[in-house]
């Protein structure tokens, strides 16, 4: 069997890293907010005006992109299809551009094996050229020249435009099978 060596591009936050977890968190310590039992629901619905506006400052300054634990398994899957395949890491970092270095220290970290020069760090999606993106945020696909793979989240329930992967596990499944 001969398999097809694909161009993947992935995104961090709530695929690669639970960005959702500690954002649940810190509002917890920041307003002393009880969330935990709503950590299903997505984050700026659960906050005022004035906390979402507090909550976006803190992203700019972007130092807790640097301490997000990651998804299960998300370490483990992505070493096998970097192996097998052309993995890019493509994050709209540009949202939040105090968070540049510290993704790039988090992917050092937990990634070491990682060219840096796989490492895209933009606004727009829709300018890489994949044959596939796994993100949570479905306006990324909408452009896109390659095939968007939603990874389940909060915020994503109602899309039903593209096929959805619930974990790594799935994603794992979904590259070693169904695609080749
Ligand atoms: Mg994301």
């Amino acid at each position: 069997m001969t398999s097809t060596r694909y161009r993947i591009g992935v995104d961090m936050d709530d695929v690669i890293c639970n960005t959702h977890a500690s954002l649940i968190e810190w509002a917890g310590r920041e307003f002393g907010l009880s969330l935990s039992d709503r950590a299903d629901e997505p984050i700026e619905t659960l906050l005022t005006p004035p906390q979402n506006a507090i909550m976006t400052e803190m992203l700019n300054e972007g130092s807790i992109f640097r301490h997000l634990a990651p998804m299960d398994d998300a370490i483990e899957v992505l070493t096998e299809l970097y192996h097998a395949h052309d993995i890019f890491i493509v994050t709209a970092a540009m949202e939040h551009p105090g968070s540049l270095q510290h993704k790039f220290a988090w992917v050092g970290e937990h990634l070491p094996f990682f060219d840096p020069l796989r490492l895209v760090f933009c606004g727009h999606k829709h300018v890489v050229d994949v044959d596939y993106l796994i993100d949570d945020t479905p306006h990324h696909f909408e452009k896109l020249g390659g095939r968007g793979i939603l990874y389940d989240a909060p915020k994503n329930r109602r899309e039903n435009r593209y096929q959805r992967v619930r974990n790594w596990r799935d994603i794992s499944r979904l590259f070693a099978a169904a695609l080749t």
